[in-house]
């Protein structure tokens, strides 16, 4: 099992199943309707949780909601526990709604907070870090690695405005000291105030995965600063934390604009609502996931087409496949999780068996259904049938009529007939 680490910066092998490997993907910061964008990642990971568990593996996935942060008090002025409380509810909704239930841990900031208090005194221990009035620095500085996973450059990673009371402009907060306009605080040692948004992860994901584990997963747009000061901050307490950097590529909007005032859609629950929720697996099984993804109508009438296309599959005869089909489905998978390879070559596939397999493996075996028509439809079926052989086509036509309007559609076959269902 080889995986892509931007630590790395090349293929990384696995321990051999059943591992165990935890998981851990950065979550949405909660504060509107997750955009279709943030779908990507939620999805990879619990597609690649279930290819290693069907691969052997013992899989443990967190999957966190970062319920503090300032987009949160920007967005509900004075109301930003409620609003925090309510979007966390539309992301489990609309997640849910792809039914694909494989999350263990959906840890929360605002639940973390004595872990997350330990960790920042424990860096100010250590040296790592230090308090001014009300805040605390990470002190980059004394951690040699920065800059290793994300290759920033120290004149990179300067922020835009100084803020005086740092070291040096690269530091990061790790707790913040209660500002006015920031309704919701916590007590610590360095007086009432909230994490920094790096900390919470660090601190989650060592309480739920134990200090060191097999792979962290997000978008690119979090390798930094957000990955590369959940490393630093991690490692500074003196274990590996996670060994595999999985960042997908991120979704992009093409063709027409996307935009709310001309009504096109952009949420997940209005991209489900539009396509529902076997177009839009698909659709992202169609790029690898270390690329970008373009979402626009057009790619997702293609995947619609293709899940059309594996529909019909089933309501025709079951053809063997090659031998070898599965090890090959399995090779592609295992290479760095290609999803659009798996995919093609399960467009090769006839083998009803083989195919449902694969579908379940991306929570798709519900294109796998071999509808039956009621016996009513068959015995329309059947006087069509008689009708053509007594050469009474105008009485055929009537039955192929009912036929259709009952649901259902007859072809013509060396069998006979079959019946498939309406489009
Ligand atoms: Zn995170």
């Amino acid at each position: 099992m080889r995986l892509y680490s931007t630590l790395a910066r090349d293929l990384v092998e696995l321990p051999a199943a059943p591992g165990p490997i935890g998981m851990y993907v950065c979550g949405p910061t909660v504060y509107a309707r997750a955009h279709i964008g943030n779908a990507r990642p939620y999805v990879l990971a619990v597609w690649y949780k279930r290819w290693l568990r069907e691969r052997g593996y013992d899989v443990t996935l967190v999957h966190n909601i970062t319920d503090v942060n300032d987009k949160i008090y920007e967005a509900a002025p004075g109301a930003s526990a409620e609003r925090a409380r309510l979007a966390t509810e539309w992301y489990l909704e609309d997640t849910g709604r792809f039914g694909l239930d494989e999350v263990d841990f959906w840890p929360k900031v605002t639940e973390s907070m004595d872990e997350i208090v330990a960790f920042i005194a424990d860096l100010v221990e250590r040296g790592f870090a230090y308090e001014v009035d009300g805040d605390v620095y990470f002190r980059v500085a004394r951690w040699a690695e920065y800059g290793r996973l994300s290759g920033q450059k120290p004149d990179q990673a300067e922020e835009q405005e100084p803020n005086p009371r740092k070291e040096d402009p690269r530091d990061f907060a790790l707790w913040k000291a209660n500002k006015p306009g920031e309704d919701t605080f916590w007590p610590s040692p360095w007086g009432d105030g909230r994490p920094g948004w790096h900390i919470e992860c660090s601190a989650m994901a060592e309480k739920l995965l134990g200090p060191v584990f097999e792979i962290h997963g997000g978008g690119l747009d979090l390798v930094f600063p957000h990955h590369e000061n959940e490393l630093a901050q991690s490692r500074a307490r003196g274990y590996e934390f996670a060994k595999v950097w999985m960042h997908n590529g991120m979704l992009r909007f093409t063709g027409e604009k996307m935009s709310k005032s001309i009504g096109n859609v952009e949420t997940i629950a209005e991209v489900l609502d539009r396509w529902g929720r076997d177009t839009v697996l698909l659709f992202f099984m169609t790029a690898h996931w270390r690329s970008p993804i373009d979402f626009s109508d057009d790619r997702m009438a293609d995947a619609q087409a293709r899940a059309e296309g594996l529909r019909e599959v089933f309501r025709n005869r079951s053809e063997p496949a090659p031998p070898d089909a599965w090890e090959r489905f399995q090779a592609v998978l295992d290479d760095d999780f290609s999803t659009p390879a798996a995919l093609a070559l399960m467009h090769e596939w006839r083998d009803h068996q083989l195919l449902r397999r694969a579908l379940d493996v991306f929570g798709l075996s519900g294109l796998a259904r071999e509808e039956e028509a009621p016996s009513e439809v068959h015995a329309l079926a059947a006087g069509r049938l008689e009708a053509r052989a007594a050469k009474d086509f105008a009485r055929a036509d009537e039955l192929r009529e009912q036929i259709e309007a009952a649901g259902w559609e007859v072809r013509d076959d060396s069998g006979g007939y079959r019946l498939v269902p309406r489009q």
